[in-house]
C-alpha cells in the first residue's frame, strides 16, 4: 500500500505524521511512502531527507491524496481535505469523533476508513500506539520551559559570590501524563515541587519523582476519582477544601502549572481570580488545560497575559507543535505502530481487523458506517 502524509494546514501546527525515519521502518511493512513537498520543513525534516529515505516528494496535497490509500495527518481533516477521501481509503490523525460529528458523517458518507489516534484504548498493549500520552508529555515538559521563560529566576536555589538564590516553588495540579512530565522536569531542574490530583493512588508517583504530595484532609479519599485512572467532578464540599488549600499556597508559589481534566467536560476552574492577585508579582502560570476552557480563571487560550500585579499567564494550546522535531518523531511512531499492527503479515497488505480491540476502539468509520463509541474493549 502507499501511505501518504499531506502538510498541515492548521494554522500554527509544524508538525508531521511521516518523519523520514517512520517512513523507513513503513518501508520494512512492506509499504511505500509518499509525502506532499515541504511537510516535514517545519518539524525540520527537508524534503532531501524524504527523498533519501525513499519517500516520494509529491508537489501537492491532491497529488498525496490521490496517490495514496493511507492519509496519515496529526490534526483531524478540514472539511476540504475530508472531501478529497474516498471508498476504500484510510485516515489515520487525530480526529475527535465525539466533537465532530458532522465530519464524522461526511468521512463515513465518503466511505473511507478513519482510524482516530485520539481513540485508541489506554490498555498496555496499545501504550506504543498511545498519541495522547505521547503527546501530552512534551506538553508537560514543554509548560515548565515555558514558566521558564516567562519567570525571570533560577529554578535551583544557588549560593553565589553576589548572593543568595532562593530555589523556586512551583505547584502541578493534576498529575496525568502531561502533570507528571511538568513535575520530573521541574524537580530535575531544582525548584520545589509541589503537586496535587483528586486521584489519590497518584500520590506515590508524585513523591517517587521527588516532589510533594498536596495532603487535603477529607474523609472521602476517593472523592474526586472515577473509574479506570480517570478523574470525575468533585463534589462541592472537596472543591472547597481544595480551593482553600490552594489559597494557602498561592502567595508561597512561584509558579503554577495546572493540567487537571475530567474526561468529556470542560476544564474544572481551580486557580480563581483571588488566587492570581494574591501571587507574588513575576509569578506565572501555565494553564495547560486552556483548550478545554482552562483551569485559571483569567487564561486566555492560545494566548498570554500579565496580570496588574505582574502575574504571567500562559495559555497557550500549542505545546506539542512547539517542540515539533520530538512530537513528529514520537507521533510518527505512534502512526508507525498503529501501522504494524494493520499489516500483520508485514506485506504491504492492511488487513482492518475490528475484531483487535486496540483497531476496533480506534476506528471512528468504516466501509462506510459511523463505527463510533466502540464497544467496551475484552481486555483491561
Ligand atoms: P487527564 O488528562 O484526563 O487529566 C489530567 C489529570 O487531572 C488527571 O490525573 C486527573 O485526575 C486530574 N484532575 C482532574 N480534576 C482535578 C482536580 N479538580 N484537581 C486536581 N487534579 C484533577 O489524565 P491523563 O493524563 O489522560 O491520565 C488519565 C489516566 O489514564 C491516569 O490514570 C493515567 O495513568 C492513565 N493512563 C493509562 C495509560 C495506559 O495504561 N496505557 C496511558 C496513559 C494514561
Amino acid at each position: 500500500m502507499k501511505i501518504g502524509a499531506p502538510k498541515e494546514i492548521f494554522e500554527g501546527e509544524n508538525r508531521v505524521a511521516m518523519t523520514p525515519d517512520s517512513a523507513l521502518q513503513l518501508q520494512k511493512l512492506g509499504h511505500a511512502c509518499v509525502i506532499e513537498a515541504g511537510a516535514g520543513t517545519k518539524a525540520g525534516f527537508s524534503d532531501a531527507a524524504y527523498a533519501a529515505a525513499g519517500v516520494e516528494v509529491l508537489p501537492t496535497a491532491a497529488a498525496v491524496f490521490a496517490a495514496a490509500d493511507v492519509l496519515v495527518k496529526v490534526r483531524g481533516p478540514e472539511e476540504a481535505e475530508a472531501r478529497l477521501l474516498r471508498e476504500g481509503q484510510t485516515l489515520i490523525s487525530f480526529f475527535w469523533p465525539a466533537q465532530n460529528e458532522t465530519l464524522l458523517k461526511l468521512v463515513a458518507e465518503r466511505r473511507a476508513t478513519v482510524v482516530a489516534m485520539d481513540m485508541v484504548p489506554r490498555i498496555s498493549r496499545a501504550q506504543k500506539m498511545d498519541a495522547l500520552s505521547s503527546m501530552a508529555n512534551i506538553a508537560g515538559y514543554r509548560a515548565v520551559i515555558e514558566a521558564g521563560n516567562n519567570f525571570g529566576r533560577f529554578f535551583t536555589g544557588q549560593v553565589t559570590a553576589a548572593g543568595k538564590v532562593p530555589p523556586a516553588k512551583v505547584l502541578i495540579v493534576g498529575a496525568g501524563v502531561a502533570g507528571l512530565a511538568a513535575i520530573g522536569t521541574s524537580t530535575s531542574l531544582g525548584a520545589i515541587t509541589y503537586a496535587f490530583d483528586v486521584r489519590p493512588e497518584v500520590a506515590e508517583q508524585i513523591e517517587s519523582m521527588g516532589a510533594e504530595f498536596v495532603f487535603l484532609d477529607f474523609e472521602d479519599a476517593q472523592d474526586g476519582a472515577a473509574t479506570g485512572g480517570y478523574a470525575a467532578p468533585s463534589s462541592p464540599e472537596f472543591r472547597e477544601k481544595q480551593l482553600a488549600k490552594f489559597r494557602e499556597l498561592a502567595p508561597e508559589v512561584d509558579i503554577v502549572i495546572t493540567t487537571a481534566l475530567i474526561p468529556g467536560r470542560p476544564a474544572p476552574k481551580l486557580w480563581t481570580e483571588d488566587m492570581v492577585r494574591m501571587m507574588k508579582p513575576g509569578s506565572v502560570v501555565v494553564d495547560l488545560a486552556a483548550e478545554r476552557g482552562g483551569n485559571c480563571d483569567l487564561t486566555v487560550p492560545d494566548d498570554k497575559i500579565v496580570t496588574e500585579n505582574g502575574v504571567t499567564i500562559v495559555g497557550y494550546t500549542d505545546f506539542p507543535s512547539r517542540m515539533a522535531a520530538q512530537s513528529s518523531t514520537l507521533y510518527s511512531n505512534n502512526i508507525r505502530h498503529m501501522l504494524t499492527d494493520l499489516t500483520p503479515k508485514k506485506d504491504g497488505v492492511i488487513n482492518h481487523n475490528m475484531e483487535d480491540d486496540v483497531i476496533r476502539g480506534a476506528t471512528v468509520a468504516h466501509q462506510g458506517a459511523v463505527t463510533f463509541p466502540p464497544p467496551p474493549p475484552k481486555v483491561a
